[in-house]
C-alpha cells in the first residue's frame, strides 16, 4: 500500500522560490569581478534569473542542453546556477584553473552550446576559441559596453546585462521530473581525462537539506555564509543552493581569496561561516597572526578537500573560530562526513576532543560507508583495520557523464562508489583517510599515512606547508621523503624537523629524507599535486638511516 502523500518533484527552482518569497529581502552581497561591491536580495535575484531563463530559451537552449560557464563566485554566476538548471538544462562550471588541454577537452565533451564568462577570462578566451566548436558561443558576464575587447571575431552575442535587460520577469518555473539532470562537473583528473558527473535535481536537494543539518555544515536563517570554495568547484560544495533553502544571507568573494581580502569582507558583512580548502585558511591564518586581527562574527569554518592539519584547527581555535573538517568528493556532491563531536566527547579534555576532530567524520544521514580489504570483504569498525572506502547513497554518482569505460571501473556490482581513497573507520563510525590509493607509502610491507606525518611535520613552527610521497627503495620498496615549504623569515632543518616527528612516530615511519622547496606544486583545486613530486624526486638519493 502507497502512503497518501504528494509526490511534488524535489526542483532547484522551488529553491530560490523558496527564498524570495520567505527570505525576498535577505542580501547576496558579491566582490565583483570589476573590483566593487554589489548587493541585492534573493528576490531581487529570482527575478533577474526568471529573466534570464526567458532569454535562454530565446537564445534555442532546451532541456539536457549543456551550457558552461568559466567564473568567479559573484551573483551573475549565481543567477546562471538556476536559470540554466530552472528550464531544464544542464548549468557546467567549467574550473578555470585547469591546463588549456583540459578545458578544451572538458568543454568539447561536454559539448557546451554556450560559454558564460568572466571578463577576467578573456586571455583564457583568446587562446581557447580557436579550437572550440563553432556551435559554442560566448557571453561575457558584464554590463554592456564593459565586454573585453579580443583579438577574436566572435559572434556577437548580447552580454550578460543585456539579456536580462531585453525580457520581462513574466515567467513561470517549469515543473519536470526530478530526476532530471541539472550541473555538472568534471572531476580534475590527475590522471587521464576529467570525467564529468553529472547531478540531478533530486541529488541536488537532497543534498542542500543534508549538508544545511546541525551535525554537516549547520546554515540557518541567522548566519551570513562566504563559500571561499569556487562555485567551479563542486558547485561551492553547494551552498549556491543550501544559503537560500535556508535563508542564509550569501557573501561571495569574486576573485580576490588572499587573506586580507576576505578579512575585509568577512567583517564588512558579519560572516558567520565560511567554507574552503586548508590552503585557503592556512593562509587566512597566517595573516589574522602577522596583523593581530580579530574577526567579529566568523566564528565557524568548515575545512575539507585535503585534510585538515591538527595544528591549523589548534590556531583558529586561538581566534575563537571552530573549524569543523569536512570529507567529501565531486562524485558525491560533494559532502559525505563531518568530524562534529557526539555529546559522549564533550567531557573530554582538548587532546582528546582533537583527535576525533583530526578524522575526516561520520555520515551524513543518506551516505553509506564501508571499507573493504584487496578481496573485496568489508572490514571490522575498529579504527585500525584499512581497506579501500566504498560509499553510496542519493546525492552519490552511479556513473560518469558519457564514459562507460570510467564508470564501469568506478562502480562495483552493487551500486557502490570506489573513492579511490584508503581509510579506517571506529567504533563511533568516524572515518579517517590515510590516503589516497595512489598516494600510499608501502615500507617492507606496512603501510605509512602520508597524511599522518604531513599533519605532524605542519605544527612545525618552521613549515608552511608540507607533503610526503613515496621514493623507490631498493630494500624497501618505498620510504618516505618530506617535502616542506618554509613560514616566512624560517629555515626549517632536516635534523630538526625529524626529532621533532620522532616524538610522534615510530622510527620505521620517519622520513628518511627533508627537502625545502620555496612552494609545493598545487593542482587546480588547490591540493599538493604530489604525481608532479613524485616526478621531480623520483631518483632522490635518500641517505642510509
Ligand atoms: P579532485 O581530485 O579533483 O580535487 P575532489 O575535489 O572531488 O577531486 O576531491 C576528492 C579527493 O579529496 C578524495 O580523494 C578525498 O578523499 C579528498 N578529500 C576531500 N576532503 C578531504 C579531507 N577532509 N581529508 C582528506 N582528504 C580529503
Amino acid at each position: 500500500m502507497h502512503g497518501l502523500m504528494s509526490e511534488r518533484p524535489l526542483l532547484i527552482s522551488a529553491i530560490i522560490k523558496h527564498a524570495a518569497v520567505y527570505h525576498r529581502d535577505t542580501e547576496i552581497v558579491s566582490r565583483t569581478v570589476e573590483g566593487g561591491i554589489h548587493r541585492y536580495t534573493y528576490g531581487v535575484a529570482e527575478r533577474r534569473a526568471k529573466r534570464l531563463a526567458r532569454a535562454l530559451l530565446k537564445l534555442g537552449i532546451r532541456p539536457g542542453d549543456r551550457v558552461g560557464t568559466l567564473a568567479w563566485n559573484t551573483f551573475r554566476h549565481f543567477e546562471l546556477y538556476y536559470a540554466i538548471s530552472g528550464i531544464g538544462a544542464v548549468c557546467h562550471t567549467i574550473n578555470p584553473r585547469l591546463f588549456n588541454e583540459q578545458i578544451l577537452y572538458i568543454v568539447n565533451h561536454a559539448e557546451d552550446r554556450l560559454l558564460f564568462v568572466d571578463t577576467t577570462f578573456a586571455p583564457l578566451i583568446e587562446r581557447l576559441a580557436p579550437h572550440l566548436s563553432p556551435e559554442c558561443r560566448i557571453i561575457w558576464m558584464t554590463e554592456e559596453g564593459a565586454e573585453p575587447a579580443t583579438g577574436l571575431s566572435l559572434p556577437g552575442l548580447p552580454c550578460h546585462e543585456a539579456l536580462i535587460r531585453a525580457e520581462d520577469e513574466d515567467f513561470e518555473w517549469p515543473g519536470f521530473d526530478e530526476r532530471t539532470a541539472s550541473s555538472l562537473c568534471y572531476t580534475s583528473g590527475t590522471t587521464g581525462n576529467p570525467k564529468g558527473v553529472l547531478y540531478s535535481h533530486r541529488s541536488t536537494v537532497l543534498h542542500a537539506l543534508g549538508i544545511s543539518l546541525p551535525d554537516a555544515i549547520s546554515i540557518s536563517a541567522s548566519d551570513a555564509v562566504c563559500p571561499v570554495v569556487p562555485m567551479f568547484h563542486v558547485n561551492a560544495w553547494a551552498i549556491p543552493y543550501a544559503a537560500p533553502m535556508q535563508g542564509a544571507k550569501l557573501v561571495l568573494p569574486g576573485p580576490r581569496l588572499d587573506g586580507q581580502s576576505l578579512y575585509r569582507l568577512f567583517e564588512a558583512e558579519q560572516v558567520t561561516l565560511a567554507l574552503g580548502v586548508p590552503t585557503v585558511w592556512l593562509s587566512f591564518e597566517a595573516h589574522l597572526s602577522a596583523t593581530g586581527a580579530r574577526c567579529s562574527t566568523l566564528h565557524r569554518i568548515l575545512s575539507g578537500g585535503s585534510a585538515v592539519p591538527p595544528s591549523m584547527v589548534e590556531a583558529f581555535a586561538g581566534h575563537g573560530i571552530d573549524v569543523r573538517q569536512g570529507w567529501g568528493m565531486t562524485e558525491m556532491s560533494p559532502l559525505g562526513t563531518t568530524a562534529a563531536l557526539k555529546a559522549k566527547h564533550l567531557g573530554l579534555d582538548r587532546d582528546a576532543q582533537m583527535k576525533v576532530k583530526a578524522k575526516q567524520g561520520r555520515p551524513v544521514f543518506g551516505v553509506e560507508m564501508k571499507v573493504v580489504d584487496d578481496a573485496g570483504q568489508p572490514q571490522p569498525y575498529d579504527g585500525a583495520s584499512m581497506g579501500e572506502l566504498l560509499v553510496r547513497g542519493p546525492w552519490i554518482v552511479n556513473g560518469y557523464f558519457e564514459d562507460a569505460e570510467a564508470s564501469a571501473a568506478a562502480m562495483d556490482e552493487d551500486g557502490w562508489f570506489r573513492t579511490g581513497d584508503v581509510a579506517t573507520i571506529d567504533p563511533d563510525g568516524y572515518m579517517q583517510i590515510m590516503d589516497r590509493r595512489k598516494d600510499v607509502i608501502k615500507s617492507g610491507g606496512e603501510w605509512i599515512s602520508s597524511i599522518d606525518l604531513e599533519n605532524a611535520a605542519i605544527a612545525h613552527p618552521d613549515v608552511a606547508e608540507a607533503a610526503v610521497i613515496a621514493v623507490p627503495h631498493p630494500r624497501w620498496a618505498e620510504r618516505p621523503l618530506l617535502i616542506v615549504t618554509p613560514r616566512a623569515d624560517c629555515r626549517p632543518q632536516c635534523d630538526d624537523l625529524l626529532k621533532f616527528l620522532a616524538e610522534h612516530f615510530p622510527r620505521w615511519m620517519l622520513p628518511d629524507d627533508v627537502v625545502v622547496l620555496d612552494q609545493l606544486p598545487h593542482t587546480a583545486t588547490g591540493k599538493v599535486m604530489k604525481i608532479r613530486l613524485r616526478e621531480m624526486f623520483r631518483s632522490h638519493p635518500l641517505p642510509e638511516r
